[in-house]
């Protein structure tokens, strides 16, 4: 099997370090099985997106030596291919308009915050009558798209890093929103998931290497594949870099973005050789200090540590 990888930051801030280090561990896998390392700019939140983000992601990139193959792809070049999954999706009947208002979606979340149940959409809208429909058009309210994923579902795959893991449809939140408001003429923004899966599949990524908060999605996404009748790449959840706390660094812990550490005066072999060793473990334990080029010789995922 060719090895093709991609990261796909979004440019809504700097080049992050816990991006640049899942950068890291792509490059490494691509280089070591001599694969392909793409770049994909995930744009398509338009009010969050900036193309001087953009920069900052490509040169930082560029300065720790993680060169790329193909890219960068944006995904705001490629909306239309989104909507027409969107549209295969609503064909099939594996998805379908839902009008439920804000204020409808807040008292359901509060009821189920009574109950102490998790947040979730209770699939209210899955079969509306032609009638209901027209009455709620009829109401000016403008639908999304959703998902429908089915509740008694075990979604089950094998991680390069964690082993087996197993992930209900019950726990995924309810049938998933997959365009943003739409009408019969239009289909509105596509969303993370969609756009992620119809890509990964476009550019025939092998595997996908990221960090572990992306678990939930993962099950998620493995869904939209059998949906699409594509065929289902490897995952390797990483894990996260994490403050003192024990939480996913933010903001707030001060340096986060590689552009910081540059002005702290890092140069970015000691950067990149300190982001290698995060999380993963030469076979020989007393070599502490890699090149990129030596660490992709060794690198492999069973080495990897497993936080979960
Ligand atoms: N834009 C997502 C992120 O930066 C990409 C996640 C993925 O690799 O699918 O977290």
């Amino acid at each position: 099997m060719t090895v093709r990888v991609r990261i796909a930051p979004s440019p809504t801030g700097n080049l992050h370090i816990g991006t640049a280090r899942t950068a890291v561990f792509n490059w490494l896998y691509a280089r070591h099985n001599g694969g392909k390392f793409i770049l994909r700019i995930e744009d398509t939140d338009e009010e969050r997106s900036r193309p001087e983000y953009t920069q900052n992601i490509l040169d930082g990139l560029t300065w720790l030596g993680l060169n790329w193959d193909e890219g960068p792809i944006f995904q705001s070049d490629r909306l239309d291919l989104y909507r027409q999954a969107v549209q295969t999706l609503l064909d099939k009947g594996l998805a379908y308009r839902c009008y439920t208002s804000e204020t409808e979606l807040d008292e359901m979340r509060t009821a189920q915050k009574a109950r102490k149940e998790a947040p979730r959409y209770d699939n209210r809208h899955r079969n509306l009558t032609p009638e209901q429909e027209d009455a709620f058009k009829a109401e000016g309210r403008r639908p999304v798209i959703r998902f429908k994923i089915d509740d008694n579902r075990e979604i089950v795959w094998n991680d390069l890093v964690r082993g087996k893991v197993t992930w209900r449809g019950s726990d995924l939140g309810g049938d998933m929103v997959v365009a943003r408001a739409s009408d019969e003429s239009h289909i509105g923004q596509p969303l993370y998931n969609l756009a992620v899966v119809v890509d990964d599949i476009d550019m025939n990524i092998s595997h996908v290497i990221r960090g572990e908060d992306h678990i939930a999605n993962t099950a998620k996404q493995i869904l939209l594949y059998e949906a699409f009748d594509a065929a289902v790449p490897e995952f390797s959840h990483t894990p996260l870099i994490l403050n003192q706390e024990g939480k996913k660094l933010s903001k707030r812990d001060g340096v986060t973005s590689i552009s910081d550490f540059q002005q702290m005066g890092y140069t970015a072999e000691a950067l990149a050789n300190y982001m290698t060793l995060l999380g993963w473990s030469a076979p020989d334990s007393t070599k502490e200090i890699f090149t990129l080029e030596e660490a992709a010789k060794e690198f492999g995922f069973e080495r990897v540590n497993n936080a979960g």
